[in-house]
């Protein structure tokens, strides 16, 4: 309690602001102001799920079958800066906002294709030092508009060294096997909606991908935040 007094208190002294560009918003508005939304890169994705270049980039690692991604990726560019305020500024609730926007374009194209909303698990340990699994708030904000429930029952298995300076083929031996369901838990027949705050090599959206299908789940789409070159 003593908590939300404080966050009042803070309200109070420092109005909200725009995580992009710093105004301060309006009641309506829910951490993007409306000029930064308006100008958000926004990818096509949605139209060509099958035949684009995330889906080149994870063929022959996984038998995934659409790519879905919100905004294009560009270093110092808008998704940046949301993803840095979203990963590393204490804004979960930043996730369910990208969710609910993106969800509700995936809704116009998709409705009704996807029968859970599945989010790329953290590792415990980096679970604890956030507080909070920024790619499940974004599988929240998605399935709440496609009104399907989020399942965490995929988890990590063990610590994942950084990815950073390994071949792309150490990459994958780095992820693959790393991910397995929980106890009691069925993805058998379902259609999952797969989802990760960014793309990068996709070998670890390709591990979730694998053992989702070897659980007998009937198809995996995917669908980040933001992809494009980090
Ligand atoms: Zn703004």
């Amino acid at each position: 309690m003593r908590f939300t007094y404080y966050e009042d208190f803070l309200a109070l002294v420092f109005p909200k602001t725009c995580c992009v560009c710093k105004r301060s918003l309006f009641e309506f508005e829910n951490h993007l102001c409306k000029i930064c939304v308006s100008q958000l890169p926004i990818t096509s994705y949605h139209l060509r799920p099958e035949d684009n270049d995330l889906k080149v980039k994870i063929d022959g690692l996984t038998k995934a079958g659409r790519l879905f991604s919100f905004l294009r990726f560009t270093k110092r560019g808008m998704s940046q800066k949301i993803l840095h305020q979203l990963k590393y500024k204490h804004k979960p609730e930043l996730g369910n906002v990208l969710g609910r926007m993106y969800g509700q374009v995936l809704y116009e194209y998709y409705a009704g294709q996807w029968d859970t909303v599945v989010p790329v698990p953290l590792h415990p340990v980096k679970f604890k030092r956030r507080g909070y699994n920024q790619s499940e708030r974004y599988a929240q904000g998605l399935a709440e508009v496609l009104q399907v429930p989020v399942s965490t029952a995929l988890n990590r298995m063990k610590f994942t060294e950084t990815q950073t300076n390994k071949s792309r083929w150490q990459r994958w031996e780095n992820v693959d096997r790393v991910f397995d369901i929980a106890n009691g838990a069925s993805f058998l027949g379902k259609r999952i909606l797969l989802v990760d705050d960014v793309m990068t090599t996709g070998a670890t959206l390709a591990a979730c991908a694998n053992t989702l299908l070897n659980a007998e789940a009937l198809s995996v789409d995917i669908a980040v935040i933001a992809a494009g070159r980090m």
